[in-house]
Order: C-alpha cells, then sequence, then structure tokens
C-alpha cells in the first residue's frame, strides 16, 4: 500500500501529466489530425488501433474497449495501484508531494530519501573517479582515451569519464572511511560488493575505465567499466538497482534529445565508446542500449523525440552485430509493417564499427551514410540474397521462401508490389522476361501465403497433431512401399493436396523430390504418366529413398534430420501399418483430404455470416436514405433487397452442402476401407 496522497496533489497531476506524454513513453504514437494513434498494448494488436487525444486527455482502442486518462492507462499498462502512479507521475513533473498524515507517511518519506541517497553516493563515486582519472595513477588510462581513442579533454569532461585503479578496495574505503557512508548503501548502490557475505569489501570496478550512465534528468545512476588490462568481461555494468533498470536506459539519451529532435532522427549503436566518439564528432543525436539487445520500451522513448519515427541502426559489423540488428528488426516488425516507425539499418561492411570508421572519414561521409542507410524490408531483402549463389537450384528455392515469407507480411499491396518487381528483377539476374515470369510466380506464392495464414484460424488444435501423424503415414508408406509411390502421387494430385500441413514434412517432401528430380531429370512425374515405359517405371521405384533422404537432410536441412530417424527405423507401430498398406493409405489420404474439406466449410459459414451482416446492414442503410418517398415503392424495395439477402444465403448453403457431402463421402471411403482391411 502506498500512502494517502492529498486531493491537491491529485489534482495537480491530473493537470499536469499529458497523456501524450505518458502514453508515448511506453508505446510508440503517431500524430493523425488532432489525435494521435498506436498499436494497443491491451490486446493482440496488429494495426494501431488506439487513438490518443491531448484534447480530451483520454485515450481509447477501438478493438478492444481499454480506454481512461493517463493515471488509468499507467495503473492498467505497469500494472500498479492508484498511489503508486500518482506518485510517479508527480515526480517526473516536479510536483510537491503532500500526504495525508498517517502512518505511511514515515515509510514513504523512507523511501524517498533512499533514492536520493543512491543518487549522491553515485554522484560522490563519479567525481572520485574523475579525479582519479587526472592523477597519476590514471595517467596510462588518459593516454588510451587521448591517443588509442582519439577524445579531447572536452568530450572527456562532458561524458565525465573517469578511472577506477587497480585495487582492492580504494574507493570502499573513501566511501566508507572519508565520506562516511553506511555499508548497506554502499553494497546497494553495487559500488562495492562484500566477499562471502563477509565483513569484507571489495571494489566491482578495479583497472577500468568508468563511464557513467545518467538518467534523462542528467542524475549517475549507474556505471559502465572498460577493462584496461585485457580482464574479462571487457565491458562489466552496475548492477541494476531501485534507480538503474538496464532496459528502460539509453546511453547518453539525455545528451542526445536535443539533437534527435532538431535532425528529427536517432542512430542506435552498440558500444559506449562508439557513442562517446561520435559526439565527438558532432553526430549529437547518436545513443547505445547498455549491453541488452534494443527493445520496444527504448524505440518508444526515442520516438518521442522524433516526428517522423526515423531510427537509424548502426551495430557492428560482425556477427554478434548483425544478429543484434535482425533482433531489433522482429521486435518491433509489427510497429515497422504499419508505418508507426521509420527503421533503417545502416551496414559498414570494411569497419568494426563508427568508432572505427570515423579514424578514417570525415563526419559529413558518415552523416551521408546515415542518410542513405537502407529502410528495414530492403535490408532484410539483401540479407536474404547475401551470399547465395543462385545458379544453384537449392540456393534459388530457399531464397525464394524467404522472400515469400517476409513479402506477405506486408499489409499494402501497392509497397508488396513495389518490392515483387524489386526482387523478381533480381532474382532474374537481368532477364526481362524472366523478371515478369518470376514477378507473376512470387504473386500468387505471396498469396498464397497470405490465404494460408488467415485460414490457420479455422484450424482447431486438436486437428494438428493428428494431422501431422496422417502425414506422417504418407512419407512413411512412400518410403518404405516403392511399388505404391505412384500410387501415392496420383492421389495427392487427385485429391488436390498439394501441399503438407507440418513444416518438417514439408521439407521432407521437398526433399524427396528433389533427389527424384536429380535422378529422373525435370518433370519425371509427368513422364511417368504418360508413357508405359516399364523402364522408367523401374528406376523411379528403384531410388533408394531410405539411404538417400538422410543424406541429402545432412547436407541441406541439417535441423529436420533429426526428424526422419522414425522413418527410416520405424517403431512397432509403423511396421505394423506395413501389412496391408494400400487400405491403410486409402484411409490417411481420406483423413487428410477431410482437413481440407472441414475448414473449407469452417471457412464458407463464417463468410456467411459476414456477408450476411453487410448485406443486412446495406438494406437498412437504402431503406433509410429512401424513407421518404411513397410506401408503395418501399414496401417493393424491401422485398427486392431480401431477395438479394437470400440468394446469397443459398449460393453459401450449396457451397456447404456441397462440402458436406463430399466429407461423408470422405468418411464412407476411410470406414469402407477399415472393414475390408
Ligand atoms: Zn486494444
Amino acid at each position: 500500500m502506498g500512502p494517502s496522497i492529498h486531493p491537491r496533489t491529485i489534482q495537480e497531476v491530473k493537470e499536469k501529466a499529458d497523456i501524450v506524454d505518458v502514453i508515448s513513453e511506453h508505446i510508440v504514437l503517431k500524430k493523425k489530425g488532432k489525435e494521435f494513434v498506436g498499436i494497443c498494448p491491451f490486446h493482440d494488436d496488429t494495426k494501431p488501433s488506439m487513438t490518443v487525444s491531448p484534447n480530451k486527455q483520454f485515450y481509447y482502442c477501438f478493438s478492444c474497449g481499454a480506454g481512461g486518462n493517463s493515471i488509468k492507462f499507467l495503473m492498467e499498462f505497469t500494472r500498479s495501484n492508484f498511489s503508486d502512479v500518482v506518485l510517479l507521475l508527480a515526480k517526473k513533473n516536479n510536483i510537491n508531494i503532500e500526504t495525508l498524515e498517517g502512518p505511511q507517511q514515515d515509510a514513504y518519506k523512507k523511501q524517498l530519501s533512499r533514492r536520493e541517497e543512491l543518487y549522491k553516493i553515485l554522484r560522490v563515486a563519479k567525481n572520485w573517479f574523475k579525479s582519479q582519472l587526472n592523477n597519476s595513477l590514471g595517467k596510462e588510462a588518459l593516454n588510451y582515451l587521448l591517443s588509442q581513442r582519439n577524445l579531447n579533454s572536452k568530450i572527456i569532461n562532458d561524458f565525465e569519464l573517469g578511472f577506477a585503479p587497480n585495487s582492492w578496495n580504494d574507493l570502499f574505503n573513501y566511501l566508507s572511511k572519508v565520506e562516511k557512508y553506511p555499508l548497506n548503501l554502499i553494497t546497494s548502490s553495487g559500488l562495492a560488493i562484500s566477499k562471502d557475505n563477509s565483513d569484507k569489501f571489495y571494489d566491482r570496478f578495479r583497472n577500468r575505465l568508468i563511464v557513467p550512465i545518467h538518467d534523462m534528468q542528467g542524475r549517475v545512476v549507474a556505471f559502465g567499466g572498460r577493462s584496461l588490462d585485457g580482464q574479462e568481461p571487457k565491458y562489466l555494468n552496475s548492477p541494476e538497482s531501485e534507480i538503474f533498470e538496464k532496459g528502460r536506459m539509453l546511453f547518453a539519451f539525455e545528451k542526445a534529445s536535443n539533437t534527435i529532435r532538431k535532425l528529427d532522427k536517432a542512430v542506435v549503436v552498440e558500444g559506449y565508446f562508439d557513442v562517446i566518439s561520435l559526439h565527438s564528432k558532432g553526430i549529437t543525436n547518436s545513443v547505445a542500449s547498455l549491453g541488452t539487445a534494443l527493445n520496444k520500451y527504448q524505440i518508444s522513448q526515442l520516438c518521442r523525440f522524433t516526428d517522423n519515427k526515423n531510427i537509424i541502426l548502426n551495430f557492428d559489423s560482425d556477427n554478434a552485430g548483425l544478429l543484434a540488428a535482425k533482433r531489433v528488426v522482429k521486435e518491433v516488425e509489427s510497429l515497422s509493417l504499419n508505418d508507426q516507425i521509420n527503421l533503417k539499418i545502416l551496414q559498414l561492411k570494411k569497419f568494426k564499427d563508427p568508432d572505427e570508421y570515423l579514424n578514417s572519414h570525415t563526419p559529413k561521409d558518415y552523416s551521408n551514410l546515415l542518410d542513405n542507410a537502407s529502410f528495414w524490408i530492403d535490408w532484410e531483402i539483401d540479407q536474404i540474397f547475401e551470399n547465395k549463389d543462385l545458379t544453384k537450384s537449392e540456393n534459388f528455392q530457399n531464397v525464394i521462401s524467404l522472400l515469400v515469407k517476409l513479402l506477405s507480411k506486408l499489409p499494402q499491396s501497392s509497397t508488396r508490389t513495389h518490392y515483387l518487381q524489386k526482387v523478381s528483377e533480381r532474382l532474374s539476374m537481368g532477364q526481362a522476361r524472366l523478371a515478369i515470369q518470376f514477378e507473376q510466380d512470387l504473386r500468387n506464392q505471396v498469396k498464397g501465403f497470405r490465404w494460408h495464414g488467415r485460414s490457420k484460424k479455422f484450424e482447431q488444435p486438436s486437428e494438428i497433431s493428428q494431422r501431422e501423424k496422417n502425414e506422417s503415414e504418407i512419407i512413411f508408406y512412400y518410403l518404405h512401399c516403392p511399388n505404391l509411390r505412384i500410387f501415392i502421387r496420383n492421389e495427392l494430385l487427385k485429391r488436390e493436396i498439394d501441399d503438407f500441413n507440418t513444416e518438417y514434412i514439408r521439407i521432407i517432401w521437398k526433399a524427396i523430390s528433389t533427389i527424384e528430380e536429380n535422378n529422373l531429370g525435370l518433370n519425371y512425374f509427368n513422364k511417368i504418366k504418360n508413357s508405359d515405359s516399364q523402364k522408367l517405371n523401374k528406376d523411379f521405384s528403384d531410388i533408394n529413398l531410405i539411404s538417400l533422404l538422410p543424406d541429402y537432410l545432412a547436407q541441406n536441412n541439417s535441423e529436420s534430420l533429426n526428424k526422419i530417424n522414425i522413418f527410416i527405423n520405424p517403431n512397432e507401430l509403423f511396421l505394423t501399418m506395413l501389412k496391408s498398406p494400400k487400405h491403410n493409405l486409402l484411409g490417411t489420404l481420406s483423413l487428410i483430404e477431410r482437413y481440407k474439406s472441414l475448414k473449407r466449410c469452417r471457412h464458407l459459414i463464417e463468410s456467411w455470416g459476414s456477408q450476411r451482416l453487410k448485406t443486412l446492414e446495406n438494406c437498412i442503410s437504402i431503406l433509410i436514405d429512401n424513407s421518404i418517398s411513397s410506401p408503395s415503392d418501399s414496401n417493393r424495395e424491401i422485398d427486392d433487397l431480401f431477395k438479394d439477402l437470400n440468394s446469397d444465403a443459398i449460393k453459401f448453403q450449396e457451397l456447404y452442402y456441397l462440402e458436406r457431402q463430399h466429407i461423408s463421402f470422405l468418411d464412407k471411403q476411410r470406414c469402407g476401407n477399415f472393414i475390408a482391411s
């Protein structure tokens, strides 16, 4: 329980805590007319459904109905109680807090003063580190900053850099003996650690360059230390505390925010020294995360200062940096897809990081690179093509499926078209006619993928495992009954089962097709179907898939390799299925086809419902518009409109009926086989 707050304080908080300020600290808000919109954090939102009105000081989600003032938002978002939120907002807005007299008042005052004490001890430590850098012990460290990092004394001062000497407890002694701080405050500040919980204490930072980390108010909340003698870890941070939460801070944000606002863009790099180096060269809109992956919260913090939400990532060019960039792209994907942020990525291929780049280039060069950084989708597309020899079929297939997956996420068809054309040109390697063909083909695949994603929701969870089992059976028969392979392929074709639902089955099936293609050439199945050649038939069933498949997967798709074991070395259950393979197979195939029909049924029912509603709405609005005309006219109109409504219903009914009929046919087929075996 928090303290009872005086109504005067609550009133002042309500007046001063602006709703746009409060909400945009947690989610990205974009201006739209007089209001702001953002992705709602209270339901699984895919497009911005939340509106925030600065005039009314009110937020509202059109999708889930969440709404209220800034206090309500924070209560729900941070799951805190009323008084905690009011206190937090009061502190942020420099409002004098008055509490009602009571027993909690003392506790609250204590908590407040403890935070103040923490700020104070960190400030004292910062000054001590600074003085160490400037005395004889810090000579080497200072030299490192001046000559190896090319920093001047102005920037060293601006960033308040310091030095922790190579001693066990110099700082601890200073804080406890000279400044007379209590032990528990020294340990909770993270500056000293007690040895095995004894009364022996040693300094956390030893023989390290010290970089203070400030909050937005410019107060030191933690330190980062870089080792100077190769000691691991290279970078060491203060532990989290009441005033320091790593995932909520950005390094140098308090210095960068003004320029971010002025230039309308923020640059995020990986290390402290990259930031310091950039600031020293006048690129003062740069920040870094604190040894953790950049998260959504930090991105929204940055977005508060840029109207057009321009964020540029310039991570290290090693593998770790690449992975970090990919992680950020994924983390904020829904924001990027909905144009809530404008994310760009700069990769300095030949240089390790911005610091190294600036050693041999001017700040202007770097700014130019920033201006020309790739938009995130272009960057992802580059990543897909990177180092892939497209003349190899498996590379080509892989690139296509990654592209389809990426492009199908784009919500706007005009953007999709733009990128479809772009990648098709790239795939065709300059051959215009091919490009057109690729584009058409990709467009169909993307369409299929989007549809597939949507119809997933018509699938029920219990069906999925059952379906996986059925699909595995097909693979099993295909491998172990070579004489049934033609039969299986024909049945799949006849039943229009052109894809499997389970991902690893899909991979295995594709591998089988590729192996067959490698042995018999392209279009081998058409050749087999259209000729009576015994030889071709024999060659087809002679392919030793049981030995070729594991090798192929080992080379091309090692993750699915362990999935193949059950098919190669079947257990008892699978072996019993070999007794009457053809009958079992027909049953399994009917089941798989049945899923498809069921899904279509559910889909039809849903479309029918929504279509009916839409038509009804239409009818009503026409009737209202025409209500002035003569009654006999509108009677006739009502009749006509309802005829329309019914004809739609009949259409859906028919389709639904056909599908149901087919399902009962499949059931008969399945059970008939069951009895026959
Ligand atoms: Zn919502």
